[in-house]
């Protein structure tokens, strides 16, 4: 997850220990696109891909600081090997514009962000087979 707000994160952790999903996984956070390039492309104190392992989804915000969710998702858009692990948008924006630049660019999915963690599991339960078949 790639968002500027770590409460989001905990909230996310909280869904998915609800989900009980069957497979295993590991979340990982990155404060903003920024990082999320570092991270990608395994710069500085991201070098070592044992700590840093390449996702098998991205969840990004759209608005953080430093480097947005558009630029960092046109960024992996526009790098042939990066553009294959799937982006889900996940954000407060619920603009058209901000749907069709994403789907545009890539994004398999655009979530708005629900208020409560119940919605969130369903959101979860609900999307995945899609978003972590590679999980
Ligand atoms: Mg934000």
């Amino acid at each position: 997850m790639v968002d500027d707000d770590e409460d989001d994160f905990f909230i996310l952790k909280s869904a998915f220990e609800e989900s009980a999903f069957s497979f295993s996984y590991q979340l990982n956070f990155l404060p903003n696109g920024q990082e999320l390039m570092d991270y990608l492309r395994r710069k500085g104190k991201y070098s070592d891909p044992a700590v840093s392992p390449r996702p098998s989804l991205i969840l990004l915000d759209l608005n953080m600081p430093r480097k947005d969710g558009r630029e960092a998702l046109s960024e992996i858009n526009r790098d042939p090997d990066l553009r294959e692990i799937p982006v889900v948008i996940f954000t407060t924006s619920s603009a058209e514009e901000d749907k069709v630049l994403t789907r545009n660019l890539g994004a398999i999915d655009f979530v708005t962000k629900p208020s409560s963690i119940d919605d969130l599991v369903e959101i979860l339960k609900g999307n995945s087979d899609k978003w972590f078949r590679g999980c």
